[in-house]
């Protein structure tokens, strides 16, 4: 059941029906500022285990509990350091997840076994009052089937789920557009485990000191220390391909190839004489034949808003073949450049 509500003040009845279904052990579908999330009791071990078979997610692939407040993510994790304070202080609620040390109460299906746990307080108005009103940790990895485009509308939750989820909470297009930012404080010094919608400059701009895993050196040493982190994610039905000017913009990694400016060009022309259908995501214009072009913002907020539902419109456009203008290797477009990295790479069995 797809239900409308209203996204900066959602309806109370509406809001009581989804939290009554998630405490019931059902999985209900809703907003973030992030993406739309697929959401079930994080402390039920079989309603968890619907959010898995729903998704066709592995299990080794472990999700993040959504709190209201960082007082209800600290009951989850066994220490809770000086640094957890101070970007809970900073950024919740927001797009920043934690990944702590777990208390036996949470259950190892949620953390795909491991000693830790992924926390975050969302921002958004319909997530926090449904936290509020279910008074249960809420499991909620994005509601997509697994390894594809993450939904920024309840219509791409709806064309992707369909009646596996009990309910879709319908609050809009997501205000951000991209997944959280992933930061583990369980070693040494805290780590990047995934670039997001919040920069690691602004984390590291509280924390004092550098996050280990960001910066370019990292990114290009491909570290992975997060199990779930997936080289082929997110990715469109269309064979996606990277195009850009180096030495301006070089791959995201050395298994995603790149083509020249050049080489788009003539992969499009070629393209269209085989009948294939074409669509490209561009910064800048393309002189080359293409059936579905979608420009984007040239600024990492904006394209990462749009990122998502550009590609969503190119597969029920039917394309075949899409290219993707790469952003720069700059820190602000590194969230944006991990996800296209992802949505290009060679499948893999992954
Ligand atoms: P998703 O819910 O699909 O947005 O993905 C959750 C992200 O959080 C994945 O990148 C996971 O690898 C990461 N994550 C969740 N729990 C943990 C954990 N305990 N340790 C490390 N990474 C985690
Ligand atoms: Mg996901």
């Amino acid at each position: 059941v797809l239900v409308r509500v209203d996204p900066f003040d959602p309806e109370p009845a509406a809001i009581a029906a989804a939290a009554e279904l998630l405490r019931g052990g059902g999985l209900v579908a809703f907003p973030t500022e992030t993406v739309y999330g697929l959401g079930a009791n994080a402390l039920d071990e079989a309603a968890v285990r619907r959010i898995f078979a729903a998704k066709g997610r592995p299990a080794y692939n472990p999700l993040i509990a959504h709190l209201p407040d960082a007082a209800a993510a600290r009951a989850l994790v066994a220490d809770w350091p000086e640094a957890a304070a101070r970007l809970a202080a900073a950024f919740w609620p927001g797009p920043l997840t934690l990944v702590l040390r777990k208390t036996t109460a949470v259950p190892a299906l949620l953390t795909a076994g491991l000693d830790t746990v992924a926390v975050r307080v969302p921002a958004h108005p319909v997530a926090r009052a449904l936290l509020r009103a279910a008074a249960v940790p809420v499991a909620a990895p994005s509601a997509n089937p697994f390894t594809r485009l993450s939904p920024t509308t309840a219509a791409h939750v709806a064309a992707g789920l369909g009646d596996r989820v009990d309910m879709i909470l319908d609050g809009g297009a997501t205000p951000l557009g991209i997944e959280s930012t992933v930061v583990a404080l369980t070693g040494d010094g805290p780590r990047l485990l995934r670039p997001g919608a919040l920069g690691a400059a602004e984390v590291e701009a509280v924390l004092g000191r550098p996050l280990a895993g960001a910066g370019p050196a990292a990114a290009a040493a491909e570290a992975r220390p997060a199990p779930g982190m997936l080289d082929r994610h997110y990715a469109p039905r269309a064979e996606l391909r990277l195009f850009g000017d180096s030495p301006r913009t070089p791959a995201p990694d050395a298994a995603t190839p790149r083509l020249d400016r050049a080489g788009a060009v003539a992969l499009l022309r070629a393209a269209a004489a085989a009948g294939r259908a074409t669509g490209a995501l561009l910064r800048t214009p393309l002189d080359a034949p293409v059936h579905h072009p979608i420009p984007l913002p040239d600024e990492p907020a904006g394209y990462g808003r749009l990122l998502y539902a550009a590609l969503h419109s190119l597969d029920d456009a039917g394309c075949d073949l899409v290219l993707v203008e790469l952003p720069p290797p700059d820190p602000a477009w590194s969230a944006v450049r991990d996800r296209l990295a992802r949505a290009a790479h060679p499948a893999s069995g992954g």
